[in-house]
Order: structure tokens, then sequence, then C-alpha cells
């Protein structure tokens, strides 16, 4: 079982039956790459359709390719197998029933981890650091000190900079992460070239 798929492992899979547990880009992305040299590719679905979370491209190639399989209303409720994962059952409208696989990826998403800065760091419902103008949207300052306007990234612990995927708004791309990591440096020379009142010990 794995989670995440790299594409470059595609290759392999020539010949085998695979499953992957997820209904939005990643998974969709996982399937063609996966199909282009598995014999047999499930996409198991929670939803009941890919089309709520899923690009349309992806979901057209999907559903084109005849060596894809998508089950929806779908989940994995366990698996079987004697030194590696061989078989997982899954339940479904048609109720429970076995699939025999080589593999199983898993493409659910993520979550931050930043449960233990509640009160300190402002989060948003999901968990991640809201930052920048974010923090002082409409006439709402509560979350931010200072009458200077946070800094792009800056979070709302003045000279706290966020960056990359947990923070609210980012892309969730590596090439978003690694700008939004060279942005905070910048910011944080302008945080120190900044007075005394702007910038509390
Ligand atoms: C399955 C999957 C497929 C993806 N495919 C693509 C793709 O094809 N192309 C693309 O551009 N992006 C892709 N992404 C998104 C990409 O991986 C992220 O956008 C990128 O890695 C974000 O970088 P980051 O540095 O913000 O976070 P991360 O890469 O998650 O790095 C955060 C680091 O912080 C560490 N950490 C966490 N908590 C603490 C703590 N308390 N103390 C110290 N360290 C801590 C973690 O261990 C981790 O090493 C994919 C993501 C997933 C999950």
């Amino acid at each position: 079982m794995r989670y995440g798929s790299p594409s470059g492992e595609a290759v392999g899979y020539a010949g085998r039956r695979v499953a992957i547990v997820g209904g939005a880009n990643s998974a969709g992305q996982a399937a063609l790459h996966l199909a282009a040299h598995a014999a047999e590719v499930t996409v198991l679905v929670r939803g009941d359709s890919m089309d709520r979370a899923m690009s349309r491209y992806l979901v057209d190639r999907i559903e084109q390719h005849d060596r894809i399989t998508v089950r929806t209303r779908t989940a994995v409720v366990g698996g079987g197998g004697r030194d590696r994962l061989e078989s997982v059952a899954i339940g479904g409208p048609d109720g429970e029933e076995t699939l025999t696989i080589d593999d199983l990826f898993v493409l659910i998403g993520a979550a931050p981890l930043t449960a233990g800065v509640e009160g300190w760091l402002r989060c948003d419902d999901r968990g991640y650091f809201v930052t920048g103008p974010d923090l002082v949207t409409g006439s709402d300052r509560s979350w931010w000190p200072l009458e200077r306007d946070p800094l792009f990234l800056e979070s709302s612990q003045p000279g706290v900079f966020v960056a990359g995927d947990v923070r609210h708004g980012s892309i969730k791309r590596v090439a978003s992460a690694v700008g939004e990591g060279a942005m905070a440096a910048s910011l944080i020379h302008s945080y120190l070239a900044l007075d005394g009142d702007s910038r509390p010990a």
C-alpha cells in the first residue's frame, strides 16, 4: 500500500492490477499514469461522482480509458494478504466484495499539523495558518496587535512568517511552496528594516 503515486513508478506495474482510493485530481492523475502500464486500474471513490473534486479533463480521460474502472459510493473496509497486501474488501451500493490487487494507492488529501498553536497563531477552520491581508479583512483586527497591516505571509504573531502548504490559501504545489519560502526570506528582511513600533521585541 502506498501513499501518493510518483509517475516514474508506474512502469513497474506493467500487467498488474492496482486500486486507487480517492476522487480528486491526485487520484485522477495517478489512475492515468498507472493505466499506461497496468492491466487493470480500479478507482474507489467515496462520493457519488468524480465531478465534485476532479478536473473535467481528467474525468473525461478516465471515463474513456478501457483499463480504468471507477467505483463510486465505495469505500475500503478491509484488506488481506500474506506478506503483502493482496486484496481489499470494498463496500459499495451492492454490498461488500473482495478485489484482488497487486497494490493499493491512497490519495485522499492532507491535513495540516498545526495543533497546539491555537490561540497564538491564527488558524482557519481547517487548521491552516492565516497570514497577511487575510488577518485584517473587513474591520475585524482582533487577531492582529499592531497599527501597521501584516506583511504578506506574516502570521498573527508579528515577525513569524508562514510559507507553503500549511498556509491558508496557498496553492498546494511544490513550485508555490518553494516560491513562498523565497518570499518569506525577503519579507523577513523587510520586517527587520521596520522601525521599533512596527516590530515588537
Ligand atoms: C500525494 C500527493 C501528490 C502531490 N503531487 C504533486 C505534484 O505532482 N506536483 C506538485 O507541484 N505538488 C504536488 N503535491 C503537493 C506538494 O507535495 C506540496 O505542495 C509541497 O510538498 C508543499 O511543500 P511544503 O514545504 O509546504 O510542505 P511539506 O512538503 O509537507 O513539508 C513540510 C515539512 O514539515 C515537517 N513538519 C511538520 N510538522 C513539523 C513540526 N512541528 N516541526 C518540524 N517539522 C515539521 C514535515 O515533516 C515536512 O517535512 C502533492 C502532494 C501529495 C500529498
